[in-house]
């Protein structure tokens, strides 16, 4: 038997009636039929089965963002996450992949990773590493944030309201570094909500890196590190911030409930005295794919922003992704500058004051390209802005 006959027979369901060309961002962009889903699952089909040499049709497979826009509208229901990543661990990895995937799942958590950050953004070694740095380097540094901490956590924070549960909060790998103001005002939220938030030291990354890009063993070994570190704490629920990392930690069998934390806003019970402040400012809402097309819980950040009286939000729909996919953005640079480039011009950025994006490469992505257009937009974590908007409460 061909040992790629599951691969084979999930690519057969493909009818090739093309309804996914039109939502497909790299086939929009590309106009080759190589870079649509249709000319991919093709592709897939012809590697698997042994009549195609993997080495052609790699690039058109290595440009496929896995953002999901094509599944969810395929009529036949054809599982093409599961088809991209099932061919995606039949591939060698190379060296630098694998080295790019270590740095930005692990680093963030060591002590003098955090250490070496702060000495990198605070001596004289990131001028001089600019220039000397290749172009890679030099991607990776503008993609650091202008506000990335490097701070330790506490392990506990306790709620500041009556008490009415104990979350536990997931950080993800380089959301602890470019997603900490998010974080930190997550924290402010659920304990001014009146939760106990417990941040387990030795939780570790989701893993969604290592299963998109055809590691699953050891994306698994980080689910069991994850099992365990929020296991027998005596949660109530486990909260996400970052949407890609939530697509990973819902397929765990994690005891405890997992939430988005906009969802989870939008459930828990508000304390009568946690009354919102007006905010006179327009927001542009980005969904990204991840919460779109994999969790299906797009509504949710608008359902919560929009208890903030006088915010005005600007419903980002059209933009496909922006290009940031995990570590596409690194891997894929000119697709995912040409991805970010078209994504900006869907923003009205004359007419806003926040961007608000519930993923963090998305809000990576945006960042830069904002910095280009020159306009004061900030981009936020839709969480960010619920906590500025308490705070003036108090
Ligand atoms: S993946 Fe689905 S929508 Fe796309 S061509 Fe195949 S059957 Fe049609
Ligand atoms: S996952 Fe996204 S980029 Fe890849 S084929 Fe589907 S729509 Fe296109």
């Amino acid at each position: 038997m061909n040992h790629n006959e599951p691969l084979l027979k999930e690519a057969d369901r493909c009818v090739k009636c093309g309804i996914c060309l039109p939502h497909c961002p790299t086939y929009s962009l590309m106009r080759d039929e190589g870079d649509s889903p249709r000319g991919r699952i093709s592709l897939i089909q012809g590697i698997a089965s042994g009549a195609l040499d993997s080495k052609q049709a790699s690039r058109h497979l290595d440009r496929c963002l896995g953002c999901l826009a094509c599944q969810a509208v395929c009529p036949s229901a054809v599982n093409y996450g599961q088809l991209i990543d099932g061919f995606r661990t039949t591939q060698d990895k190379s060296r630098r992949q694998r080295l790019t995937h270590h740095l930005i799942t692990r680093l963030p958590y060591r002590g003098w990773g955090r250490i070496g950050l702060w000495l990198y953004r605070h001596s004289g070694i990131r001028p001089l590493l600019r220039t000397l740095g290749g172009s890679r380097f030099r991607r990776l540094d503008a993609l650091l944030p202008d506000q990335a901490s490097v701070g330790r956590w506490n392990q506990h924070y306790s709620p500041v309201t009556p008490k009415q549960g104990r979350v536990g909060l997931f950080t993800g790998c380089a959301g602890r570094i470019s997603d900490r103001q998010a974080l930190d005002a997550a924290v402010a939220v659920l304990t001014r909500l009146g939760y106990e938030v417990i941040i387990p030291g030795d939780q570790g990354c989701c893993g969604a890196m290592h299963q998109h890009s055809g590691d699953p063993v050891t994306a698994a070994a980080m689910a069991i590190n994850n099992q365990q570190a929020f296991g027998e704490k005596g949660l109530d629920a486990i909260v996400y911030l970052a949407s890609g990392c939530g697509t990973q930690l819902i397929k765990q069998p994690f005891t405890t409930p997992v939430y988005e934390v906009s969802q989870f806003l939008n459930h828990c019970c508000w304390p009568e005295d946690s009354v919102l402040s007006p905010m006179d400012c327009a927001v542009g809402l980005h969904s990204p794919c991840t919460l779109k097309h994999q969790l299906k819980l797009a509504d949710e950040p608008e359902k919560l922003l929009l208890r903030i009286p006088g915010i005005r939000l600007v419903r980002l729909d059209r933009i496909e992704c922006c290009g940031a996919a995990g570590s596409y953005l690194l891997e894929q640079p000119d697709m995912a500058d040409a991805l970010g480039a078209r994504a900006i011009q869907q923003v009205p950025v004359q007419e806003l004051q926040y961007l608000a994006t519930s993923n963090s490469g998305c809000a990576l992505q945006f960042t830069r390209e904002i910095r280009k257009t020159g306009y004061p937009i900030k981009t936020v974590h839709p969480v960010e802005l619920i906590n500025n908007s308490l705070n003036d409460t108090q």
